[in-house]
């Protein structure tokens, strides 16, 4: 079971990744994400250009923990997304 789904657009801001050779996070635009193949669409084999982020929680185990994952979506998964769970893209 998952919930709290809501689809936004993928913030250009607080991009960072750890350096082997600086040994510390460096920022890093959304284009640079993405050409370093850090970043793509979540749905597999989709070859477009994340656009979007995806997240909801869900409950896992027998405890009933909640948990929450983050997804990128292209545009059109986003739609397909927006679609399935009648949702409209966030602001
Ligand atoms: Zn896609």
């Amino acid at each position: 079971m998952a919930w709290n789904h809501v689809v936004r657009p993928i913030a250009e801001v607080g991009w960072t990744v750890w350096d082997d050779e600086a040994r510390h996070r460096v920022p890093r635009t959304l284009d640079q994400m993405i050409d370093s193949g850090r970043l793509f669409c979540s749905r597999p084999k989709c070859p477009e250009r994340p656009a979007y982020t995806y997240t909801y929680n869900y409950v896992t185990g027998r405890r009933g923990r909640v948990s929450s994952q983050r997804r990128h979506l292209c545009a059109k998964h986003a739609e397909l997304v927006c679609r399935d769970y009648g949702l409209e893209v966030a602001r």
